[in-house]
């Protein structure tokens, strides 16, 4: 009932073992900040930047942006706030920028992909980042990288932009952390590579699966193969935990997937640190952790990893949810 979920909001966030993990919101403006407090979240994992440039008829000003990351960082009070630098191109368009034809957009021009080639547009959205880290616990974390080139080049330009600030005497977070999506195979597969490099993972599976199943996440005609408890999907997770661990990088996860209460027991015993959803889900995900033992969790996910379809994988998983108390 909604009067036990209640008892969540200001419990730490930890496996019936005591294992502590985070559980915090996806944010899409600086007003549903508010809700995750509210529910008492443990930071925002994934705060989508692309409404600053959605909503506008112009590329937003380092000042507007500013202004928008430092609100989100004063309204969480210290807990960690992930932002993302601008997801634009593939279904998301702007009315003020023509973007190139091209036949798959969402294997096209987007993303870092864009920023990295329209430096200015990266510079103003970098510094406005990072001015604003002064006055929160502000992460970086680029989209929809591919490469080790493409995480290298991004954060260069991070340290760019911090010298600028220095020559001008701004004040940033000297540790900000910056991190890194994995939603593109290629990263999962190179995560312990990408993990010398990055501060922290965070899984994007919206599109990992799309891209790992060659299914569109949009099409109602291949839905039936956008599966994320997929055994294959799993061992993608898997590889980016443990790449990350292996660097004692921090991974969690701020695609749909984590807040599912199905993918939940088999994400903890594939050991992932951090669960972002949106803030509605967040004291249901709380209570059902609290109730899981992890070494249980451990058992389930490593038979998870052997089975051969996603139907095998969630009866695993409807048993064991059945059994807790
Ligand atoms: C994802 O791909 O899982 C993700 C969180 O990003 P978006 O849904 O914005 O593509
Ligand atoms: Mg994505």
């Amino acid at each position: 009932t909604k009067a036990e979920l209640n008892k969540f909001k200001n419990r730490p966030t930890e496996t019936a073992d005591g294992t502590k993990k985070l559980i915090e919101g996806n944010i899409g403006s600086p007003n549903d900040a508010e809700a995750v407090i509210e529910r008492g979240g443990d930071g925002v994992g994934l705060f989508r930047t692309e409404f600053l440039y959605m909503d506008n008829d112009h590329f937003p000003t380092e000042e507007e942006q500013f202004v928008a990351y430092k609100k989100v960082a004063q309204t969480m009070e210290g807990k960690v706030v992930v932002i993302r630098t601008l997801d634009i191109g593939g279904d998301k368009k702007l009315s003020y920028y023509e973007f190139p034809h091209e036949m798959n957009p969402f294997l096209g021009y987007r993303a870092i992909r864009f920023t990295l080639a329209e430096k200015g547009i990266f510079r103003d959205q970098i510094r406005a980042l990072l001015r604003a880290s002064a006055f929160g616990k502000i992460a970086i974390m680029f989209p929809m990288i591919a490469t080790v080139d493409e995480f290298k080049a991004a954060k260069e330009f991070v340290e760019l932009c911090k010298k600028e600030l220095d020559n001008e005497k701004i004040a940033y977070d000297k540790k900000i952390e910056i991190g890194m999506m994995i939603e593109i195979p290629a990263a999962a597969v190179l995560a312990d590579k990408f993990a010398e490099h990055a501060d922290f993972f965070s899984i994007g599976t919206n599109d990992l699966v799309q891209y790992s199943m060659a299914a569109d996440r949009m099409s109602q005609n291949v839905a039936y193969l956008y599966q994320p408890t997929n055994p294959s999907i799993l061992r993608l997770i898997k590889m980016t935990i443990d790449g990350g661990h292996k660097h004692n990088r921090w991974v969690g996860m701020c695609g749909e997937m984590a807040g599912e209460p199905q993918a939940i027991p088999l994400l903890l015993g594939l050991g992932l640190d951090a669960f972002s959803m949106s803030a509605s889900s967040i004291l249901k995900a709380r209570s059902l952790m609290s109730k899981i033992n992890l070494a249980q969790a451990e058992k389930l996910a490593n038979q998870a990893l052997e089975c051969e379809t996603e139907a095998e994988v969630l009866k695993l998983v409807d048993n064991f949810i059945a059994k807790l108390k």
